[in-house]
């Protein structure tokens, strides 16, 4: 197996996936592979709540929020959060920090109508996240949605933001957590909805995660399509349809893993400081690589950076690929080159990385 730096589907953890072969053909005796099982089944069940159980005792989830696993991908959640949360009226708010979070707002535009930027670090190239004080809510905000980490370009906030109309009042935090759940622990409690696409951190694609709380499912739309409906989900235990079944239970694999093998979150979140940090620090201290972040806006889960001499792209990524370095290639929309170190991403593959680039540098630089 060579190392994948690929920004999503992403790697997964060998353990994990050693472990799904193993159990493949015959799911612990029953005689069946899960992929084969009904998913009312009371082996399915099992898994699938045993998933719910570790995912909520490593995020510490209180118990007055639903967690649910549904599909359609983070991109159906950009529809589904106004969907839920604008029954009563009131704007959706947005922080704009790069592409992901462009395209939230230009779904929930298309759905609601008008929406209200709150703050946009779109004059600093999306080079660093608004701070706190120039978030400015409206007046009618229903909620605030951010993007905790732009996968793209590689900004990730450093901090929670408040979600509060200029008066004061509260109004629900809403994240889209897709490329950075689960990378270190998390206050649950500060957000009303929390969602992610699976294929980073938590498992393949074709399954969504989102965690909401529960004093927000009465505020849906009346138009809403039943299987958008953060309710009719929590009702039916995430089950209103045929769930993506495998994907589950292979995130509930990763759970056990994140809990057993690396310890928990806060291990996993020095773990991913760690491979980080020697990234960007072989970047800065080169004359050959080069990212645009604010320190304190880095992120640790995407690591974009680009080559002084755009020529030597394509020999950079031959290189690393005959070296075993997969899936650099940055986003087609910025070009340069992108490392993705997702927690299932081993240090063993960040230090290779860091050795290809100082050695191409030397050669090519
Ligand atoms: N949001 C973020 C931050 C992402 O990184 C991605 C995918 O890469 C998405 C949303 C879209 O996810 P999906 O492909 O699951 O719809």
């Amino acid at each position: 197996r060579h190392y994948n730096f690929c920004a999503g589907p992403a790697a997964m953890p060998e353990a994990v996936l050693e472990r799904a072969r193993d159990e493949m053909l015959d799911y612990r005796g029953h005689g069946l592979s899960v992929m084969e099982m009904s998913h009312r089944s009371p082996e399915y069940v099992a898994i699938a709540e045993q998933a719910e159980a570790d995912l909520r005792e490593l995020l510490a989830i209180p118990d007055n929020y639903r967690v649910l696993f549904t599909q359609g991908g983070a991109t159906l959640q950009f529809s589904a959060v106004p969907y839920n949360l604008l029954g009563r009226g009131g704007r959706a708010n947005f922080l704009h920090t790069g592409i992901w979070s462009k395209k939230a707002i230009a779904e929930a535009r298309h759905l609601a109508g008008d929406v209200h930027v709150a703050a946009s670090s779109e004059e600093s190239g999306h080079s660093a996240v608004p701070r706190q004080k120039d978030i400015v809510l409206s007046e009618d905000a229903a909620y605030l949605h951010y993007t905790a980490n732009e996968t793209i370009g590689g900004l990730e906030f450093d901090y929670i933001p408040e979600a509060r109309r200029p008066d004061g009042s509260e109004v629900p935090l809403v994240c889209d957590m897709s490329s950075s759940i689960l990378s270190g622990p998390l206050d649950v409690s500060r957000f009303g909805v929390i969602y992610a696409g699976a294929q980073k951190n938590i498992g393949p694609a074709g399954l969504v995660v989102v965690i909401v709380r529960e004093d927000l499912l009465d505020r849906a739309r009346d138009d809403m399509p039943s299987l958008l409906g953060y309710r009719e989900l929590a009702e039916a235990g995430s089950m209103i349809n045929t769930p993506a079944t495998y994907s589950w239970y292979l995130a509930g694999l990763v759970f056990d893993w994140l809990k057993g093998e690396i310890g928990g979150l806060d291990a996993m979140n020095a773990l991913n400081d760690r491979k980080a940090g020697k990234l960007y620090d072989a970047i800065d201290a080169s004359a050959l690589y080069a990212n645009p972040i604010t320190l304190r806006n880095r992120s640790r889960m995407n690591v974009p950076f680009v080559l002084a001499d755009p020529s030597l792209d394509k020999a950079f990524l031959a290189e690393a690929e005959a070296t075993g370095l997969l899936n650099l290639k940055g986003h087609r929309s910025v070009g340069g080159m992108r490392a993705s170190l997702y927690n299932a991403v081993p240090e063993a593959a960040v230090d290779a990385l860091i050795a290809f680039m100082a050695d191409f540098e030397k050669r090519r630089g």
